[in-house]
């Protein structure tokens, strides 16, 4: 325990999306020590945790026996029932994964054998017939049901995620970017702070953090963007993906219905000139550092990635592209019925090798401090499980 004051905490946690809540939360309902949380916004959820899709995935897309397979089975069960106590707008509406022709039902069943590697509970494929009474626009010969995917209202699950923190004894500390760590003080442009532990969830920036005490060599986030587009007048009951792309992170574009009643076709991942460009804005000086390193490098000269941008590029910046991809879906959808929404921004880790890293990298070091360095999709779902990973772990080092 480190000695009290003020500003002194047991456990700092630096972020406070959905990552840095869930583990401030459940640090505090154990009675671990004191807990504060730092962020750098005025308000939460203004990152990845509230700008993402809200799905709350049932875990069919995870390779079997990672700790991202685990922690999204496990923690898709939390989320469900943390929503239903808390009265947080989430409805349980199912996912199915279309398949069109021979080579995407391989998919599916690829999917599904991963899915029940996993243990994802009532997985079963569906024929023509039961995916045009489930979803009429959709078009496809066979899709992979999982009953158990369902969607939330994103920040409202961040805040309450938060709200039960803080109700348990963390303190959130807003407006407090962290400039510098210096051994054990944590220097933030609202006021520094003594920590026992320090704990990094800053997302975008948590190579940046990780650097500050030694940690992440050789990572570095290299961010990507997700836009989305709203389709007015199309009828979604669920949720409706094409068959991924096994070999990429990211799933293709596909529907989401919204809990607010909005269907969304996004998003799309298209690599990004800004840690936090939503708008598409190049920021010089985070664009000169991602393009002069070695893992961007790499990256880039690995054909499979040139692909993934070429693609995506077209849809990002072409309205035709995007039309086009959601007709592979809904053939029926007009240029007429498309409203640019909101986007997102991936923190995807790219490791000295150029590889996009596909698990979730957790960094622990003796010397007091923890590094959640690559907390992607299906994050939100993963975190409150995750969290308690991640803390099991915490709390039985000395
Ligand atoms: C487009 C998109 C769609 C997605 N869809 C889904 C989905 O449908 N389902 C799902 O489960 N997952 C989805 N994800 C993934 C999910 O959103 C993330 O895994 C999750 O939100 C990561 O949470 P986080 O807390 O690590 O990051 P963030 O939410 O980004 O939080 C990091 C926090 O750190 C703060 N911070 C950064 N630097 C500093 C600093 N120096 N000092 C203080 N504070 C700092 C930031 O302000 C921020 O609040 C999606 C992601 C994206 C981008």
């Amino acid at each position: 325990m480190v000695a009290g004051g003020e500003n002194n905490y047991d456990y700092l946690i630096i972020g406070g999306g959905i990552v840095g809540s869930s583990i401030a939360r459940e640090l505090a309902a154990r009675g671990a020590g004191s807990v504060a949380v730092l962020d750098k916004e005025p308000r939460l959820g203004l990152h990845a945790s509230g700008r993402n899709s809200g799905v709350l995935h049932s875990g069919i897309n995870q390779k079997p026996g990672s700790l991202k397979a685990r922690m999204a089975v496990e923690g898709n069960r939390f989320a469900r029932e943390f929503c239903k106590e808390h009265n947080v707008r989430m409805q349980e509406c199912g996912t199915l994964v279309v398949s069109r022709n021979e080579r995407e039902l391989a998919v599916l069943n690829t999917l599904l054998e991963m899915g029940k590697a996993a243990g994802v509970e009532g997985l079963r494929i569906i024929g023509r017939d039961e995916l045009s009474e489930r979803e009429p626009s959709a078009v496809g010969d066979n899709a992979l049901l999982s009953p158990n995917g369902a969607i939330v209202d994103s920040e409202a699950f961040v805040r309450a995620v938060a709200g039960d923190a803080q109700a348990k004894g963390a303190r959130f500390v807003m407006n407090a970017e962290v400039t510098a760590i210096r051994e054990r003080t944590v220097i933030s442009k609202a006021e520094n702070f003594e920590a026992g532990h320090v704990i990094n969830c800053a997302g975008l920036y948590s190579d940046r953090i990780a650097a500050m005490m030694g940690a992440g060599k050789g990572c570095r986030i290299i961010p990507f963007r997700g836009e989305y587009m709203e389709i007015t007048g199309l009828p979604v009951n669920s949720m409706i993906y094409q068959a991924p792309d096994l070999r990429y992170p990211f799933l293709g574009v596909h529907f989401t219905r919204t809990v607010d009643g909005r269907v969304l076709a996004g998003p799309t991942a298209m690599l990004s000139f800004g840690r936090e460009a939503y708008d598409k804005r190049i920021v010089p000086g985070e664009s000169i550092g991602m393009i002069a390193s070695v893992n961007f490098w790499r990256l880039v000269l690995s054909g499979e990635f040139l692909r993934l941008v070429w693609h995506n590029g077209k849809i990002s910046f072409s309205d035709r592209a995007f039309l086009a991809e959601i007709r592979t879906l809904a053939p029926d959808v007009e240029m007429s019925r498309l409203k640019p929404y909101r986007s997102g921004i991936r923190a995807q880790m790219v490791d000295r090798r150029g590889r996009m890293v596909n698990d979730m990298v957790v960094e622990y070091l003796p010397a007091g401090s923890t590094h959640i360095l690559n907390a992607v999709s299906p994050g939100m779902t993963a975190a409150l499980a995750f969290a308690a990973h991640v803390v099991d772990r915490i709390v039985a080092s000395p």
